[in-house]
C-alpha cells in the first residue's frame, strides 16, 4: 500500500467529480469552512444541478427531475435558511392537497391520514373503496400480527405482505413506494426506505399502534398519501438551489463540460485527476459526486472490487412526459396534487403529478401543468418507445383517467436511464462494506442518490456530512 504522507493533515485541494445537489453541497461545505482549501467542481455538463432541470417556456416553469422536496429531514431548512434561499421557498398550495389512486380504471382519493405504509385514520381508510372488505378486514388485523424478531432486512413487499396483506401492498403500498423509487417491492430494502416503520415495528409491536401513538404527538394526521404539507419547492423553479451554490462556492471553482476520464493514485496518499480536455491536476482528496456507476469506470483500473461494488448497485430507468393543457379541456376536477397507478392495473404509467395544482406560478392562468411518469424498475420496456410514442400514451391515459380533451398545447419527454438507484435488500451493509474499503485507497468520499437516500435532503446531507469528514481529517 502506499505510504500516505499527508495522513491526518487536512487536504488543501480537494477535486468534487459532479456538479450535482451532492457534489454542490460538498463544495460549498468545504469552500465555507475552509476558505484556504481548492476546490474544483468538475462536470460533463454546461450548467450545475445534474438531475436538476429547470425549463421556462410560454409562461411555465418545466421541471425534467425533481419538482419539491421534503422539509422534514433533519438540517433541510436549515441549509436552504444558512445559504439565503429561506424566501424563495415555497410550499404546497394549501387548496388540492390530496392524492388519487387507480383502482378499476378509476381514480379514487387515497384516504385521509393514511402514511405511505399505513392508515392512521381508520374511519377514513374503512369508508374508502379502494380495498375490498376483506383487505380491509386484513389491515386491521395489523395490531395483532406478532413482531418481526430478525433484526435483519427484508424487503418492502414481504413487510407489507406479513403485516397489512397482500392487498394494501398491491393496491396502494406499491404504486406510492414505485412513485418515490420507480422500483420492485420484492427487492426494495425496507431499512433503506421505509425504516422508520421497522423501528415502530420494533418499538411498539405494532405500526398502525405506533403510527397513531406518534401522530397523537404531532396532530398532523390530515393529508393524504404522500405528505403533501411538508412538501415545498423554490419559487422561481428548482434550479434556484444549484444556481445559488454555483454563486457561493464561487463560479471560477466550476470545471463544466468537463468530465473527469480518469483518476490514479499518485503513490504518496494523492489523486491524480485526468480531465476531458486532457488537463492532469493532484488533489489530496476526491469526493466523488458523479453517480456510482460513472465511479464505478473511473476506479476500475485503480480497485477492480470497489468498481464491481459500485458498477452492482442497480438502477432504474425512467421517462417524464410534461403535458401542458387549458384546465377546461378537462372533464375531471383537477382537485388533487397527483394519482398513482398500482401494477396490478396493467396500464402504462406508473403516475401524474398535477405540477401546477401542487406548486403555485408553475403555468400561465387557466392553465395546467402536469407531468405523467412512465418506465421504472417494473416497467422498463415502455422505454423502448420513441418520445412521440410516450407522449401519446400519457395523452391517452390522460384522456381516460382524466377526461382530458384535445392536443396540449406543450408535450415533451425527459428520459432518465439509469437514474434512480435501486436500495435492494441489503444495499446498507453493502455501502458500508465499500465505504470501508475505501481506506486503503488514497481521501476519497462517496456522495449523492446512489448511497444514504435518494432525496434531494438526503444528498444535501450526504454532501456535508463528506466535507466535514475531510475537513476533520
Ligand atoms: C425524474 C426524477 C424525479 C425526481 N423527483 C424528486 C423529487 O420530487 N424530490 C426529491 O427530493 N428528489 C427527487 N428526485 C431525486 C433527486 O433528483 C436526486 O436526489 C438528486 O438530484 C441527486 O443529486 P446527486 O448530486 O446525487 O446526483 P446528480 O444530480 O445525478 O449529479 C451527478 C452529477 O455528476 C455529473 N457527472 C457524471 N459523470 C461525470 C464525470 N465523469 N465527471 C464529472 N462529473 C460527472 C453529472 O453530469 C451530474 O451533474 C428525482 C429524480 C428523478 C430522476
Amino acid at each position: 500500500m502506499a505510504l500516505k504522507d499527508n495522513e491526518n493533515q487536512p487536504p488543501r485541494r480537494i477535486a468534487v467529480i459532479g456538479a450535482g445537489t451532492a457534489g454542490l453541497a460538498a463544495a460549498y461545505e468545504l469552500r465555507q469552512r475552509a476558505p484556504g482549501v481548492e476546490v474544483v467542481v468538475y462536470d460533463p455538463a454546461a450548467r450545475v444541478g445534474g438531475k436538476i432541470v429547470t425549463v421556462r417556456r410560454g409562461g411555465y416553469v418545466i421541471e425534467h427531475g425533481p419538482d419539491g422536496f421534503i422539509t422534514n429531514k433533519p438540517g433541510t431548512l436549515g441549509f436552504i435558511e444558512r445559504i439565503g434561499l429561506k424566501d424563495q421557498l415555497m410550499p404546497t398550495n394549501e387548496a388540492g392537497r390530496q392524492a388519487l389512486v387507480v383502482r378499476r380504471g378509476k381514480l379514487v382519493p387515497i384516504p385521509l391520514g393514511f402514511q405511505l405504509l399505513g392508515p392512521s385514520q381508520w374511519w377514513s381508510f374503512l369508508r374508502s373503496p379502494l380495498l375490498s372488505p376483506r383487505g380491509k378486514l386484513r389491515v386491521m388485523c395489523e395490531p395483532f400480527v406478532k413482531a418481526r424478531r430478525d433484526a435483519g432486512d427484508e424487503s418492502l413487499a414481504s413487510f407489507i405482505t406479513r403485516r397489512f396483506g397482500r392487498e394494501l401492498l398491491d393496491r396502494l403500498v406499491q404504486p406510492l413506494a414505485g412513485g418515490i423509487y420507480t422500483a420492485d417491492p420484492a427487492e426494495l430494502s425496507m431499512r433503506c426506505t421505509f425504516g422508520r416503520f421497522v423501528e415502530l415495528e420494533r418499538k411498539h409491536g405494532s405500526v398502525t399502534l405506533g403510527l397513531r401513538r406518534a401522530l397523537k404527538k404531532q396532530h398532523a394526521a390530515k393529508a393524504s398519501g404522500a405528505r403533501y404539507s411538508l412538501f415545498a419547492s423554490f419559487r422561481d423553479g428548482m434550479d434556484t438551489l444549484p444556481e445559488r451554490l454555483a454563486d457561493l462556492i464561487g463560479r471560477e471553482c466550476l470545471r463544466l463540460n468537463c468530465a473527469v476520464i480518469a483518476v490514479a493514485p499518485t503513490g504518496d496518499g494523492r489523486w491524480r485527476v485526468t480531465d476531458a480536455n486532457g488537463d492532469e491536476r493532484v488533489f489530496d482528496a476526491l469526493v466523488a459526486a458523479c453517480t456510482a456507476p460513472v465511479m464505478g469506470k473511473l476506479l476500475q483500473p485503480v480497485d477492480g472490487s470497489i468498481a464491481q461494488r459500485l458498477a452492482g448497485i442497480p438502477h432504474s430507468s425512467s421517462a417524464v412526459a410534461t403535458l401542458c393543457y387549458r384546465v377546461d379541456q378537462f372533464a375531471r376536477p383537477l382537485d388533487a396534487f397527483g394519482f398513482v397507478v398500482p401494477a396490478v392495473e396493467r396500464r402504462p404509467i406508473i403516475a401524474g403529478s398535477f405540477t401546477s395544482v401542487k406548486y403555485a406560478h408553475r403555468a400561465p392562468a387557466g392553465r395546467v401543468l402536469i407531468r405523467v411518469f412512465l418506465g421504472g424498475a417494473l416497467d422498463e420496456s415502455m422505454l423502448a418507445n420513441d418520445d412521440d410514442g410516450l407522449i401519446d400514451i400519457a395523452q391517452r391515459e390522460l384522456a381516460e383517467l382524466m377526461g382530458a380533451s384535445g392536443e396540449p398545447e406543450v408535450a415533451l419527454v425527459t428520459r432518465w436511464a439509469s437514474a434512480m438507484p435501486q436500495y435492494t435488500v441489503g444495499h446498507a451493509e453493502r455501502v458500508a462494506v465499500l465505504r470501508g474499503a475505501l481506506g486503503a485507497l488514497p481521501p476519497l468520499e462517496l456522495v449523492g442518490i446512489a448511497y444514504d437516500g435518494v432525496g434531494i435532503p438526503d444528498t444535501i446531507n450526504s454532501g456535508l456530512a463528506a466535507a466535514d469528514r475531510l475537513l476533520r481529517g
